[in-house]
């Protein structure tokens, strides 16, 4: 929980990142997506870069309106000790992982899960720049 609320911007700006009490709720379901996704990886330690971002901090990052980040529903990360992001984003594909979004961005993975009472749409995307347009599929 703890890493999925730190930020680095907020710390660096002084802006506030503490998350409301269903933010909380939905960060622990991120938290039990991650402990399967870390199992996936033959158990190797996780790098959390971005979990809850409010969303002073998500806009002071760039990250877009409406990220599931400032729901407390996304994480970003790596497992550099199983393997680059796209191989991280490959065994999560083709495992039975449930998540919405899955996007191999330009060095790291994000996960993000579906609001409560919404279908999870199991969509896999790769972006490779910060400019670039989303793709659909993971491709390395
Ligand atoms: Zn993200």
């Amino acid at each position: 929980m703890e890493e999925l609320c730190f930020s680095e911007a907020a710390a660096r700006l002084g802006l506030d990142n503490i998350p409301s009490a269903s933010i909380v709720a939905n960060l622990g379901l991120v938290a039990a997506l991650m402990e399967k996704i870390r199992a996936l990886l033959d158990g190797k330690p996780i790098v959390v870069h971005s979990g809850y971002r409010s969303v002073l901090v998500n806009k002071a990052v760039g990250g877009v309106g409406t990220s599931a980040h400032c729901l407390g529903l996304a994480c970003d990360f790596v497992c550099p000790r199983f393997g680059p992001p796209e191989e991280v984003a490959m065994a999560i594909l083709k495992s039975e992982i449930d998540y919405d979004q899955l996007i191999l961005e330009y060095g790291w993975v994000h996960i993000g899960l579906a609001q409560e009472g919404r279908l999870c749409r199991r969509e896999a995307l790769t972006k490779r720049s910060a400019s670039a347009e989303y793709e659909v599929g993971i491709r390395g």
